[in-house]
């Protein structure tokens, strides 16, 4: 696996949406389907034996890579999704922002007791929205079988708001 080329193929975008941040922009790791293609394989490979039920992506971008994740492994894939676009009954959470809430929801038969879930999600930043999900998993009564992020900023340790949780990343930047 060539991780280099994985990083290689992710855009760095200064000040965007704010200044200050530097956005990971990883359409241009979608547009390239050699870096696309390898991503995939170092998720399966790392998952491909792990007891798991469902696999939980964030919106958006952990569809992205959560969808054919969940096709190669052969699990149900779900959705948690920004609040009002889930159209059945939803399992909500609500969690801290720099400035304010926000709220992420699930459907309510996405998820049934005792069920292992993979979350997975392009970046782990702060690790507040996918600790979110952590918490609508469980409020379901599904377990957390771990986490998955094509991209750790690994100076804002959001891992830490994940323990005892298993963490996986594909690259570290
Ligand atoms: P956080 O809750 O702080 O871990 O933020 C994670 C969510 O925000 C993920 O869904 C990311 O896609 C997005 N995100 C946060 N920071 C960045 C960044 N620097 N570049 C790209 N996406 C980001």
């Amino acid at each position: 696996m060539d991780k280099n080329k994985i990083k290689a193929a992710i855009r760095n975008v200064p000040d965007f949406p704010k200044p200050g941040i530097q956005f990971k922009d990883i359409t241009t790791l979608l547009l390239d389907h050699g870096a696309f293609s390898e991503s995939m394989d170092v998720f399966c490979e790392e998952f491909n034996n792990s007891e798991i039920d469902i696999i939980v992506g964030i919106e958006s971008r952990g569809f992205i890579f959560g969808a054919p994740l969940a096709l190669r492994l052969g699990h149900p894939f779900a959705i948690a999704r920004k609040p009002g676009k889930l159209p059945a009954q939803t399992v909500a959470v609500e969690y801290e922002l720099e400035y304010g809430t926000d709220r992420i929801e699930i459907h309510k038969d996405a998820i049934r007791t005792g069920n292992k879930i993979l979350i997975i999600d392009d970046l782990i930043a702060t690790g507040g929205t996918a600790r979110a999900v952590g918490e609508l998993v469980e409020k379901c009564g599904g377990e957390i079988a771990g986490y998955a992020f094509l991209i750790n900023l690994a100076a804002l340790n959001g891992l830490d708001q994940l323990a005892p949780h298993p963490v996986f990343s594909v690259i570290e930047v």
